[in-house]
């Protein structure tokens, strides 16, 4: 009876440490930073892909200005155009084309630089979640290798168990069962002395005297803790 209280105390501390495992909570640590990473990476990419239109249309309207100077230049230069208020209109153009034209290159370079900075944030935010990654599968590897161990210690227990308790008479391990379940795992203790190991109390003389002097496949109980005692060769 002792030696299968031993298995069960070993196999709830299996269930214990697989139940408690540190790889456990590191996974579940690591796989709410990559959710938290992943929502960033969306968002910066997000930007970074609104800040590259920007930048296209940005090209596009300094496209256009410098056309419109050169066409302008052009007609200047061709010679056509001898009206003196045509010509100054047409140089006056070219002259706030020219402005134009700055303004928006300061504009596009600074959409630029924007862009550059999104893009230099998904390529830092990718690198992380490509690290977290990688951390989460060594982590994932070291639970299951833990996982294993602890399963085949106690599959090998539960065998054990299973021939322990095939000798114990069916009434006793019922009852030794239902104890387990309500009194934290231990059903049975060692009777040493006077004191009850399972709740670690001295019997009453008048207590002790009733179970030393009971017959030897009697079932006996600590009146204190209700547990199976067992009277042990040192008691
Ligand atoms: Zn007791």
């Amino acid at each position: 009876m002792l030696d299968l209280q031993a298995v069960d105390t070993r196999l709830d501390q299996l269930a214990h440490q697989e139940a408690t495992l540190p790889q456990t909570a590191q996974l579940a640590e690591l796989t709410d930073r990559l959710a938290e990473l992943n929502t960033d990476v969306v968002n910066a990419s997000t930007e970074l892909s609104d800040l590259s239109q920007d930048v296209r249309k940005a090209e596009d309207e300094v496209e256009q200005v410098r056309k419109r100077t050169t066409r302008d230049q052009e007609l200047l230069d061709s010679g056509s155009i001898t009206s003196g208020k045509q010509l100054e209109e047409i140089q006056h153009e070219i002259t706030s084309l020219l402005r134009r034209a700055s303004e928006l290159e300061d504009a596009q370079l600074e959409v630029m630089e924007r862009a550059e900075g999104a893009q230099a944030r998904v390529d830092e935010l990718s690198l992380q979640i490509g690290e977290v990654q990688q951390e989460h599968a060594k982590v994932s590897a070291a639970l299951e290798v833990a996982v294993t161990v602890i399963r085949a210690d106690r599959a090998d227990l539960d065998s054990q168990r299973a021939g322990l308790a095939a000798r114990v008479p069916t009434d006793l391990l019922a009852l030794y069962d239902k104890l387990r379940d309500s009194l934290g795992g231990v059903g049975a203790a060692p009777l040493r002395g006077s004191r009850c190991e399972g709740c670690h109390m001295q019997l009453p003389p008048t207590d002790l005297k009733a179970i030393v002097e009971a017959e030897a496949d009697e079932v006996v109980r600590c009146e204190e803790c209700r547990r199976i005692l067992i009277r042990t060769a040192a008691s």
